[in-house]
């Protein structure tokens, strides 16, 4: 064994069951180990480097603001913040942005925004948020709270009070969870670490007019949906149903850490001056590369190529089910998809790291692609034979 690897597993908090495997270098699609061999990557650092890894003119901004200015702190204005913040406004249904470092964060704005909102407009017995059973929205304590998965959440009690569980895609059992004390909806339009479930329409659709009619807040987690994953910027905009708050993290920055809340104006507004705060959130150096984030997804058309592609992935996906009876169930949306198989999800994992090719294992029995939105069909087929063979 290498011994970067068994220093890792004597020095580091024991919170990872890490792959075998040393990585050195990344580019595009391709990651090499330390022995200088290549694989196909359909992980992306869990839906983080969308645009593949060291994409040039990501690295070029962000080498550039290094050498400009680092951090500042919210003290005071920067160019890049204020641009990122401004674009992304543009591109979505929100009016406002605050910026923070991971997922989890952008969660816990969220939450304290749904709380805050009715404290501040005279409904302070408004605090209950309504969260769906399998889903996933962070590690943090007021995070694992709103998750629906007890694995998360053991040997964690006492959790923050206030949150309620339904079964997602349940019209009817939200309907009934909503009562006079919730102040939010919160759920993932696919459900990301729970297995990649992908929302119904006419649920989601269902679920903003629920909203709208007991006045309660909708907050879409887009963490791992967000930044083109599904083939548009935002998942909900395949739904024709926007939310009132929605966070982002994961690719945002293509793998430097950022994330981000989104609100409308009347909801973003009850965070006054002090009521939250972070002190890297949104530095210079890290909207910079966002910056170039969004420049690279329109300038080489990613979204028209991950829809694409992931058409083709999922059809070999469906084709591959048609000849092999262990595979179970193939979903999800885009470039996120899942294939349910009989069997031990991790066996299959390490015969595809052994033949090259770098996937993913949630729930134990679904296989999980999230690659780079830039690979191509030769990759897809690669892997797809390669599993039809271990299969
Ligand atoms: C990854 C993820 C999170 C947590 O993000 P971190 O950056 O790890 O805190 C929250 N929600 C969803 C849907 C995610 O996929």
């Amino acid at each position: 064994m290498h011994e970067i690897v068994a220093q890792a597993d004597q020095f580091m908090a024991p919170t990872y069951k890490r792959q075998p495997l040393l990585l050195t270098k990344g580019r595009g699609y391709r990651l090499w180990d330390a022995r200088g061999r290549e694989y196909l990557d359909f992980v992306a650092g869990i839906a983080v480097c969308n645009l593949g890894h060291a994409h040039p003119k990501v690295s070029e901004a962000v080498c550039r603001q290094s050498k400009a200015l680092v951090h500042t702190s919210n003290l005071y204005y920067t160019a890049p913040q204020t641009e990122l913040a401004r674009a992304l406004v543009q591109k979505s249904f929100a009016d406002r942005v605050f910026f923070c470092n991971s997922g989890a964060e952008a969660n816990e704005a969220a939450i304290k925004l749904a709380r805050r909102y009715f404290k501040q407009n005279g409904q302070p017995h408004r605090y209950r948020i309504v969260a769906m059973e399998q889903s996933f929205h962070g590690r943090t304590l007021a995070t694992l709270s709103a998750t629906g998965q007890q694995k998360v959440k053991d040997g964690f009690e006492p959790l923050l009070e206030g949150f309620d569980f339904v079964p997602f895609n349940d019209f009817e059992a939200l309907n009934r969870a909503v009562g006079p004390n919730t102040c939010a909806v919160l759920l993932e339009p696919v459900q990301g670490e729970g297995g990649v479930h992908p929302a119904d329409g006419a649920y989601l659709q269902a679920v903003r007019r629920l909203c709208d009619e007991r006045g309660v807040l909708l907050i879409f987690d887009e963490i791992q949906t967000g930044m083109g994953r599904t083939g548009k910027l935002f998942a909900y905009e395949h739904f024709d149903a926007a939310p009132d708050i929605m966070t982002l993290a994961k690719a945002l920055a293509n793998g430097l850490p950022m994330g981000a809340m989104l609100a409308r104006e009347q909801v973003a507004t009850v965070f006054g001056p002090g009521s939250h705060a972070s002190t890297f959130g949104g530095t210079p150096l890290i909207c910079a590369g966002a910056l170039a984030v969004l420049e690279v997804l329109e300038e080489e058309a990613i979204l028209e190529k991950c829809t694409a592609t992931g058409a083709y992935f999922r059809k070999a996906l469906l084709d591959l089910k048609a000849r092999r009876g262990s595979v179970r169930d193939v979903r999800g949306m885009g470039l996120l998809l899942g294939m349910e198989i009989d069997g031990d999800g991790e066996a299959l994992v390490a015969g595809c790291r052994e033949k090259g090719f770098l996937i993913n294992c949630i729930q134990e029995r679904v296989l999980r692609f999230a690659p780079p939105l830039i690979i191509e069909k030769e990759a897809v087929d690669a892997l797809v034979q390669c599993l039809d063979a271990l299969l």
